[in-house]
């Protein structure tokens, strides 16, 4: 039997796991990422718990086929290097070869919003398909584009910037210096300020009932009161909902995908998010309904989608 090792490093927390070659996590560790540290430290644990995690399934490494990792920021996945990743505060650092001398296995490096998009197209929410889009909805609008079944990276692996897309010209100040990007209106942070707005116009609002101050407004306050009847809230959340539409019509009118997958925490909404999304792409990306057919998905795989991506590079 081979395995496979999956990491995936955040700016808090490492997650490091086993992965069978249909993409179950066998076993899986989290430990604290520490970036005040040299990133040779950061390797050196993450290749002890490559070792223990093995060790634990009574797995020789010489039975896994590699280890794939997944980081923020720029990666170049051809030389396999952390070009700059400002939340880890690495710079020009040779991942892939500092593991490898340290495991003796080969190391395949990829950004992580790429790595989770590849997990869910190959083992969660699109494994039936082989051109997906995976959109998540978090602190920002991240994502990845999967064509036949292969992550496109573009030019020196830099990936995609689905989330900096102009959808309003002239719109929102975006967090990369540019106006009316999708990210500064169907991120979660945008969902957020929108949501402020309209209680602060709306003082008899049932969001206030939601969220007594305006600290305790998070992503789902207005979802929550939308199904109740608020009519603020149904005009934030119905707002919210058409500037991701129109940015699912754009990913749809460019990539043609099969199915576009959705993840990060504003998909806990589930089908108050995917209902009046398939209307909207239905009724507005080119060719409408004569289709073909975008079927619209929530993510499944949940925060295992990075680890299990970054094993998917060594498939
Ligand atoms: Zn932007």
């Amino acid at each position: 039997m081979m395995y496979i090792a999956g990491v995936d490093i955040g700016g808090t927390n490492i997650k490091t796991g086993i992965v069978g070659l249909d993409g179950r996590v066998l076993k899986k560790s989290s430990i604290r990422t520490g970036v005040e540290r040299p990133w040779e430290a950061v390797a050196d644990d993450i290749a002890r718990e490559v070792r223990s995690l093995a060790d634990k399934l009574s797995v020789p490494l010489a039975q896994l086929k590699g280890v794939g990792v997944g980081c923020p920021g720029s990666i170049n996945s051809e030389t396999g290097c952390v070009d700059y990743a400002n939340n880890i505060g690495w710079e020009g650092v040779p991942l892939s070869k500092g593991l490898s001398d340290r495991l003796g296995l080969s190391v395949r490096l990829c950004n992580d919003a790429n790595a989770a998009a590849l997990g869910e197209a190959t083992f969660g929410a699109g494994r039936q398909y082989r051109d997906v889009v995976f959109i998540t909805l978090g602190t920002g609008v991240g994502g990845g584009v999967i064509i036949g079944g292969k992550l496109f990276e573009g030019n020196e692996s830099k990936g995609t910037e689905l989330g900096h897309t102009v959808i309003q010209r002239g719109g929102e100040l975006c967090t990369c210096g540019r106006r009316g990007c999708l990210e500064a209106y169907a991120s979660a942070t945008a969902l957020i300020r929108d949501t402020k707005v309209a209680m602060r116009k709306n003082k008899d609002s049932l969001m206030w009932k939601a969220a007594p101050t305006l600290n305790d407004v998070s992503g789902r306050t207005a979802f929550d009161c939308a199904k109740e009847g608020d009519p603020a809230a149904k005009r934030v959340v119905d707002e919210y909902l058409e500037a991701l539409g129109e940015g699912l019509c754009d990913f749809i009118n460019i990539f043609r995908p099969e199915a576009i997958i959705l993840g990060g925490g504003v998909c806990a909404q589930g089908d108050a998010l995917l209902t009046p999304l398939r209307v909207f792409t239905k009724n507005f990306s080119y060719g409408g309904e004569h289709g073909p057919a975008v079927e619209l998905l929530i993510a499944t795989l949940g925060n295992d989608a990075g680890l299990i991506g970054a094993a998917s590079l060594l498939l």
